[in-house]
C-alpha cells in the first residue's frame, strides 16, 4: 500500500476528530453549553431548540460573560479559564476544565457567541467559522447559537435520528443539569413553543416538577453525612417503582453520573422491598471531597472513580437501606438528618 508521509494534523482536523468523540449528537452540545452556563454562575438559562437541536440550539445565560479580548480564545482548543495548573486539576470544582467543548462544537457547526461582562458597556459577537468579532447588542451573560450541527461532516450527520428522538436526548440532558442546579431557573423552547419552565427553587420543588406527581406522592427525603461524604436528595418508595431505570438521577459533586458501584449499592439497598427488576425513582446528590474522586476519566463518559470505593458503597447502601426501613410511615417533612 502507498504510504503517505507523516504530517501534523491541522488544528481544525484535530478539533473535528475530538468532536467525534465528545459531540456525538445535539444533546451533547446542550450538555456542554449548559455546563458552561453553570460554571459562569448563571441564575437564569434559556434553551431554544429547533428540530430536536439538529437545526439550531441557542442557549442564553446571565452569567459572567467573556471579556472581548478573550473571545477568540474561547473557541480555541485547550484554552480554558478554569484551570491553570496541575494542582487546580486535582481540586477542580467546575463542570468543565478541558477547554475543548467550544472548539469541538465550533468545528462541526456554524456558531456564534454574543457576550457581555459587567465591565463592558456593550456586548460583542464572535462568529465562527468567519472569526469576525463585532460590537453587538445584548445583556450581561452569554448567548451561544449553534446552527446546522455536522453540516461539514456528512457522515456524522447521517447518524442523527428523528427530531423526536434527538429532542428526547436534549430534554434528558437539560433535566440532568436542572436537577443538579435548582438554584438556577430554566426556560426550554422547541420550534418556538414553550416546553418547560422551572423557577429557582429547592431540590424538592425541582425534583417534583421534573419527576412528577407519582414521585411527589411517594418520596422519602435522604440526608446523611460523615466527615468526607454526604448523601442527600429523595428516593421513591417501592410503590412508585418503574419498569425501567429511566427516572434515576444520581449526581457526584453536582455532576450527573451513571456509575456501576453506586447503582449496585442502591440496587442492594432496595433488594428486600422491590420485586424482580422493578426500578426505583430517585434523585440523589453525593458530595465528597474533590480529592477523593477522579472526574477526569473521559469527557464523554459519565463515570467517576473513587479513591475508596468500598467506603462509598457502604455509605450509600446503609443510608438508602435505613431510609427505606424507616420509610413509609414517616412524612417527608420530617427532619431525619443524623
Ligand atoms: P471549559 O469549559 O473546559 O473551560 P469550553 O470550551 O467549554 O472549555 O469553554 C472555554 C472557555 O470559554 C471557558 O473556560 C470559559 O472561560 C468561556 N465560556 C464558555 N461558555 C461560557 C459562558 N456561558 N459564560 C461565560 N464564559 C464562558
Ligand atoms: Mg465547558
Amino acid at each position: 500500500m502507498d504510504r503517505k508521509p507523516i504530517e501534523e494534523l491541522s488544528d481544525k482536523l484535530i478539533s473535528q476528530i475530538a468532536a467525534g468523540e465528545v459531540i456525538e449528537r445535539p444533546s451533547a452540545v446542550v450538555k456542554e453549553l449548559l455546563e458552561n452556563s453553570v460554571d459562569a454562575g448563571a441564575l437564569a438559562i434559556e434553551i431554544r431548540l429547533e428540530e430536536g437541536g439538529c437545526q439550531r440550539i441557542v442557549i442564553s445565560d446571565d452569567g459572567q460573560g467573556i471579556p472581548p479580548k478573550e473571545l477568540a480564545l474561547a473557541v480555541k482548543r485547550h484554552a480554558t479559564s478554569k484551570i491553570a495548573s496541575l494542582e487546580d486539576l486535582e481540586s477542580v470544582l467546575t463542570m468543565g476544565f478541558r477547554g475543548e467543548a467550544l472548539a469541538s462544537i465550533a468545528s462541526v457547526s456554524k456558531l456564534s457567541i454574543t457576550t457581555k461582562t459587567i465591565a463592558d458597556d456593550h456586548a460583542w459577537k464572535l462568529t465562527h467559522p468567519s472569526h469576525e468579532i463585532m460590537p453587538a447588542a445584548g445583556a450581561q451573560g452569554c448567548r451561544i447559537d449553534v446552527e446546522d450541527l455536522f453540516y461539514n461532516t456528512p457522515a456524522r450527520r447521517k447518524f442523527l435520528k428523528s427530531t423526536a428522538t434527538e429532542l428526547g436526548h436534549c430534554v434528558e440532558a437539560i433535566k440532568r443539569v436542572a436537577l443538579a442546579n435548582p438554584q438556577i431557573g430554566f426556560a426550554v423552547w422547541h420550534n418556538g413553543k414553550p416546553l418547560y419552565r422551572w423557577l429557582i427553587g429547592s431540590l424538592e420543588t425541582r425534583a417534583n416538577e421534573i419527576l412528577g406527581a407519582e414521585f411527589q406522592a411517594a418520596q422519602l427525603a435522604v440526608d446523611a453525612s460523615s466527615e468526607i461524604i454526604s448523601l442527600s436528595g429523595f428516593i421513591g418508595a417501592p410503590t412508585a417503582s418503574r419498569a425501567r431505570a429511566d427516572q434515576q438521577f444520581i449526581f457526584v459533586n453536582q455532576r450527573f453520573v451513571k456509575d456501576k458501584l453506586i447503582n449496585h449499592a442502591i440496587r442492594s439497598a432496595y433488594q428486600d422491598v422491590l420485586h424482580g427488576d422493578r426500578q426505583p425513582i430517585l434523585v440523589l446528590c453525593l458530595n465528597i471531597l474533590p480529592e477523593l474522586v477522579d472526574v477526569n476519566v473521559h469527557p464523554a463518559k459519565i463515570e467517576v472513580r473513587f479513591r475508596d470505593s468500598r467506603a462509598v458503597h457502604q455509605f450509600i447502601y446503609h443510608t438508602v437501606k435505613d431510609r427505606l426501613a424507616h420509610g413509609a410511615g414517616q412524612s417527608r417533612d420530617t427532619d431525619d438528618s443524623e
